[in-house]
């Protein structure tokens, strides 16, 4: 039996930026957009292009996907303007995207009192919206805002919008569970009906997790007959969040009766990156990952010893109802020396470092990053210092530089205009080639201060570091063994525009910054082939 396409939509730049406390910078959504791409999603939403300032800059530049079409959000024309007269729905439209999604009422009551409108002119919006989108050579998705709540209270009319969208044009229609508290079974029952009634138009699902129910909801949607699953990574979203991709991909590949059935863009080898992609977003947000989350939490395949451990050493299949490496997440306990050895190779392989699989240093290697990450280091957002950390076991970082000292001085005083500021002064002593340079600078804070000061002269290595800047940084503190200590991740950026994350632990904030500053300068020297 050949396999049905289902299709894949993700809003965690749209839907996801709503969440209380989250705001992704440009450079974010870029990251962001480029790891779903990479995963197989098939429509990455952007935004509201004109809704926010952010939202429209990052549609200034259109990402290059290799698989994803890229989305625009907006919403039906308003009521009682004509389509010319509506210049945000009109920055939408120019959006430049493949796709634009728009959001209109299927729900009587929201027609009524929301929109205040006679019905008919609700569809009759809906409909010069998709023609709209058509004639501006994009194609049209028509999301049905609380389409499960309208279909309770005036199941015909809420069938008269989709329709009015799917003859217009739509490719897409989204049933949307805007609330977030259908039931799966009444979702389950509302989607066979409109499949029946109206088989010729393609159902998307778009589920609110409201009564923790989003995932189970999607999927009753799809067993209905719905084609396409929208959702975010992490189940971000505002309220309780979205439906979660990273529940429901591994669940469609992995699972009975989704994985005989359907294929997705994300296949059993992009799957392998989805607990990446869920590490990424936590990353970016700065938040420690969701330990129960199921597949990709750190917890999801740990396994505590006694019964289980000595179960597990048998087979995994006792404790464990799919293998971590589907979905690129670890097993927690170490059932053998084999399964954190082969998990260090796919990561140095990834890293582009070539190493034998039988080299006797990995093994030391292995548990110098089970010591770090214990300590409170995390490599899952530190790709380069991961990637030095490897590097340096295998033999292959020089000494570049040895920094004897340093200190900085926060002051705060009045200037000569008598206004009072807050000054950061850093000195770093650092030895290169036996000669050693004192370097003093000045910084918007300490940790500028020190970046500053310690890239001021390095000597002959000074050549190789105008180029780099410090994009990012971001603070968490952390229980590591007993101690509270401070992790510091620094995202910097090179004259190629590569980025790239180091970390630093320590019980004193400037401590670890300056370490995760070493890191990138060291890994900066490495990557340009400067000779020790
Ligand atoms: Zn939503």
């Amino acid at each position: 039996m050949s396999k049905s396409p289902l299709s894949l939509y993700d809003v965690t730049l749209r839907d996801g930026a709503q969440t209380q406390g989250v705001d992704f910078s440009v450079e974010d959504k870029r990251t962001i957009a480029a790891a779903l791409d990479t995963l197989g999603i098939d429509y990455v939403e952007g935004g509201w292009p004109g809704a926010n300032p952010g939202d429209t800059e990052f549609f200034s530049e259109r990402p290059q996907f290799g698989h994803a079409r890229f989305a625009a959000f907006g919403m039906t024309k308003r009521a009682g303007r004509s389509l010319s007269n509506d210049p945000g729905f009109a920055t939408v439209l120019n959006a430049p995207a493949d796709a634009v999604t728009l959001v209109g009422k299927s729900w009587d009551f929201q027609v009524e009192v929301a929109l205040e409108i006679p019905l008919a002119e609700n569809l009759d919006s809906i409909a010069q919206s998709m023609v709209a989108v058509k004639e501006a050579g994009r194609e049209a998705l028509f999301d049905a805002e609380h389409f499960f709540d309208g279909y309770a209270a005036n199941p015909g009319y809420a069938l008269d919008c989709i329709k009015a969208a799917h003859e217009t044009g739509a490719s897409w229609v989204v049933l949307c569970d805007t609330n977030g508290g259908s039931m799966p079974d009444y979702v389950y029952r509302v989607v066979s009906e409109v499949k029946e009634k109206l088989p010729a138009i393609a159902l998307g699902i778009h589920a609110h997790n409201d009564t923790e129910q989003a995932v189970a909801v999607s999927l009753a949607a799809v067993r209905a007959g719905a084609r396409q699953v929208q959702g975010t990574l992490n189940g971000l979203g505002e309220r309780c969040g979205n439906a979660n991709l990273c529940t429901i991909l591994p669940t469609l590949l992995l699972k009975e009766p989704y994985a005989s059935q359907f294929e997705t863009g994300v296949d059993l080898a992009r799957l392998k990156t989805l607990t990446r992609a869920s590490r990424m977003l936590d990353e970016i947000l700065n938040r420690a990952p969701a330990r129960h989350a199921a597949y990709v939490g750190p917890s999801a395949f740990a396994h505590k010893g006694g019964l289980h451990s000595s179960a597990m050493l048998k087979d995994t299949r006792t404790y464990e109802h799919v293998p971590p490496e589907a979905v690129g997440n670890r097993r927690k306990i170490l059932v053998s020396d084999q399964a954190g050895r082969s998990n260090l190779l796919a990561r140095l392989a990834d890293a582009g470092i070539d190493v034998d699989a039988k080299d006797p240093r990995l093994a030391k290697l292995l548990e110098d990053i089970k010591q770090r990450e214990y300590l409170g280091y995390t490599y899952d957002g530190a790709e380069a210092s991961f990637e030095l950390l490897a590097r340096r076991a295998l033999g292959e970082v020089p000494e570049y530089f040895e920094v004897d000292r340093f200190r900085v001085i926060v002051e705060k005083r009045h200037n000569a205009k008598g206004e009072l500021v807050t000054v950061s002064e850093a000195m770093v002593r650092v030895r290169v080639d036996g000669e050693t340079y004192y370097n003093v600078d000045f910084g918007s804070g300490p940790v500028d201060a020190l970046s500053k000061a310690l890239r001021k002269d390095l000597g002959k290595y000074s050549g190789f570091l105008s180029d780099l800047a410090l994009t990012d940084y971001k603070v968490r503190i952390l229980t590591a063994g007993t101690e509270a200590v401070t992790r510091v991740m620094v995202e910097s950026k090179d004259g190629r525009g590569g980025r790239f994350s180091t970390v630093g632990v320590s019980e004193n904030i400037v401590d670890a910054s300056f370490e995760a500053l070493v890191d990138a300068i060291y890994l900066k020297l490495l990557h340009d082939g400067a000779k020790a």
